[in-house]
């Protein structure tokens, strides 16, 4: 948490009021939440770095540039400015922007003051987040293409290419964001479930038609909760503070040991990947049925079932 639907509900809901805006003023309370270039590739926080971090400028967070565009990959968001510079912001898992209406906020790392005399404030209670300069847009460019494909947008074939030969459980595969960028927990299970995929098997016994079917489970169900302005479990807000109802979509994220609203047998929920994973064994089964190859056979069957019942032909 966030995971992408999250991350492009915030986008959405800051472009309106950030676009042509120019930040006049930036107060860094914590250094160790902004990666410079030199810095530990982790940042100061997570690094084990004796060296003193060289200061923040105003220029590092973006001051004195008319903010042109608010761009997402996976799970990051960028600010870019006119001239060039760019600073991504990773929420972590409590992150967030919020415009300031008054409030002081707590855990406040970062306070912008905007040519309209609004504030924009990071905040992030756990310190997962931070943010990256970057001196220019083509270094976002390179940032971004070491993690994998966006995932809303996944391709059929770009998801059996990066993750078909992976020796690793789907699960732990969906994850990793150099293969597919955007979903994390919550997603996985939802995408697994609509698809019909155990989430122990490994990427390579994933066959063609369920890497279409995943990578449709992934693109509608990650539409479906940005549609619904992304899940609120505890901290996610949009940037004025309102939650999202995306969590009322969920058919087994958080639901362990409740029936599955497909099949009405009891929801597993097992340590996969090191996360708390929930899936339904009667629809996600270990050994996947084969596809059905005789196809006219079986629709000739519903075909007879929708005589039976309506007493003509469905069409
Ligand atoms: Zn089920």
């Amino acid at each position: 948490m966030p995971e992408l639907p999250e991350v492009e509900t915030l986008r959405q809901s800051l472009e309106p009021l950030l676009l042509g805006r120019t930040f006049t003023t930036a107060t860094l309370h914590r250094r160790d939440i902004l990666i410079l270039p030199g810095d530990p590739p982790a940042g100061f926080s997570r690094s084990r770095s004796m060296r003193r971090p060289q200061p923040a400028a105003p220029t590092h967070l973006l001051v004195g540039a008319r903010i042109q565009a608010l761009r997402r990959h996976g799970k990051q968001m960028a600010i870019l400015s006119a001239d060039g510079r760019c600073l991504i912001v990773q929420l972590g898992m409590t992150g967030g922007l919020l415009l300031n209406n008054g409030a002081p906020g707590a855990h406040v790392h970062l306070r912008w003051v905007l040519d309209d005399n609004r504030e924009l404030l990071f905040h992030d209670p756990r310190r997962f987040g931070g943010l990256r300069f970057l001196p220019s847009h083509s270094g976002l460019n390179a940032h971004w293409a070491a993690l994998g494909p966006d995932a809303l947008s996944i391709s059929d074939e770009a998801l059996a290419a990066n993750a078909g030969s992976s020796t690793s459980c789907i699960k732990a595969v969906l994850l990793d964001q150099t293969v597919l960028a955007g979903v994390g927990n919550i997603y996985a299970d939802e995408a697994l479930h609509r698809a019909a995929i155990n989430p122990r098997r490994p990427g390579n016994s994933i066959r063609a038609h369920e890497w279409s079917l995943l990578a449709a489970a992934i693109r509608s169900i990650l539409a479906a909760a940005i549609s619904a302005r992304g899940s609120t479990l505890r901290d996610y807000r949009d940037a004025s503070g309102a939650p999202g109802e995306a969590q009322t979509l969920h058919r087994v994220y958080g639901r362990g040991g409740q029936p599955c609203l497909t099949c009405g047998k009891t929801l597993k929920s097992a340590t996969i990947a090191q996360r708390t994973t929930v899936y339904c064994p009667a629809c996600q089964p270990i050994r996947p049925k084969q596809k059905p190859t005789s196809f006219p056979q079986s629709g000739g069957m519903e075909r007879i079932r929708s005589q039976t019942r309506s007493g003509k032909v469905a069409k």
